[in-house]
């Protein structure tokens, strides 16, 4: 924690103070927690950013996102330093009144709360989900941002493995490096199968950017391209290994299809990229499932009952997969006259719009 109080309940916050003022608020002062009123001790060494720990091990801790790595402690500072010359009303780990999540940050905007929490170590996404349904209740707009991962320290186009927490943010995640001072966007993540994701990386230093951050940019050109060459060696490369390792799931499940509609593995040539967050994993795979489900039902591709669908092939039932279905079946028809390029490029952004409503 970088805020405490005193006995008498003055908040001390040790950002920005000089060396000197620290060693004399720990010579003179006692200090407890805002939060759970247990003491803290202010730890001031020559290497760790200065910051106040609870003595005995309390429940408290889990009251914050994490506990006090280094990591977490100075980027939570800058963050903070940042967020004080883009707004006017920023707090650091504030005691919200009739609340008991403790955000990192907290910033005042156009009438509007955020909480800002910087993610260093790993969370569980039911625990992401508890936190988030107590901001939705208390009407305060969260925003996820993670320490950055070995990969996103690069910029392009990547395919890479997402873990769970980073997909939680979908449509795009952002990282954050106290070390290079800068964030990592990675944006228009489109799930290739399983946990593997087509993704471009991009990054903005801390003195540019702003408050609301700044919202990713469109595919440009060149970057389309990009992603169409990875989707299809993506795809190729998942097919091979379905050939290859014919008992993993994804293959019975293609094999299952392939019977049924008298397919060869070598005939299925193609798939279509969704850009919607679903769990669906590998497109061809639920692709050629609802043709065969259409086939089954005897009904047209349009007619198709998303949930219906998802049980019938043990997805799981949840709107972005409904969404992903809904939008696959209504637009088949006109999106498969596209090249993927194009489909990369022109569609992604209106496919967002389109299922907002
Ligand atoms: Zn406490």
């Amino acid at each position: 924690m970088l805020i405490a109080e005193t006995i008498k309940g003055t908040v001390i916050n040790v950002v920005g103070l000089t060396r000197t003022a620290l060693e004399t608020l720990q010579r003179t002062e006692t200090f407890r927690c805002p939060q759970c009123k247990a003491p803290v001790q202010l730890k001031i060494g020559t290497v760790i950013t200065p910051h106040f720990a609870h003595k005995v091990a309390s429940s408290c801790r889990e009251l914050f996102t994490e506990g006090e790595s280094e990591e977490h402690l100075r980027g939570k500072t800058q963050l903070y330093e940042w967020l004080k010359t883009r707004v006017n009303h920023v707090w650091l780990e504030p005691t919200i009144k009739n609340f008991s999540q403790r955000p990192d940050i907290l910033v005042l905007h156009n009438n509007h709360y955020y909480a800002l929490e910087f993610q260093c170590s790993a969370i569980k996404t039911a625990l992401l989900e508890k936190r988030n349904a107590g901001y939705a209740k208390a009407n305060i707009t969260p925003i996820w941002i993670f320490n950055t991962p070995k990969f996103a320290y690069y910029q392009g186009v990547v395919q890479q493995r997402l873990r769970k927490m980073y997909q939680y943010t979908l449509p795009h995640t952002i990282f954050y490096s106290p070390t290079t001072k800068k964030f990592t966007y990675a944006t228009f993540l489109y799930r290739l199968y399983h946990n593997q994701f087509l993704m471009r990386l991009a990054q903005v230093s801390l003195d540019r950017q702003v408050f609301p951050l700044y919202q990713p940019k469109p595919l440009r050109k060149t970057q389309a391209e990009a992603y169409s060459r990875s989707y299809t060696s993506g795809y190729k490369r998942f097919l091979h290994n379905c050939i290859r390792y014919p008992r993993g799931n994804s293959a019975k499940r293609l094999r299952r299809c392939t019977n049924g509609l008298y397919l060869s593995f070598s005939e299925l040539n193609r798939s279509f990229p969704v850009f919607l967050p679903h769990t669906l994993g590998a497109d061809v795979v639920w692709q050629t499932e609802l043709a065969l489900y259409c086939k089954e039902q005897k009904i047209w591709i349009e007619e198709v009952e998303p949930a219906h669908f998802l049980t019938t092939f043990s997805y799981i039932v949840s709107d972005d997969n409904c969404k992903a279905i809904r939008y696959y079946c209504e637009n088949i028809k006109g999106i498969s006259a596209y090249t993927l390029t194009e489909l990369f490029a022109i569609s992604h952004l209106q496919w967002e719009n389109k299922t907002d409503n």
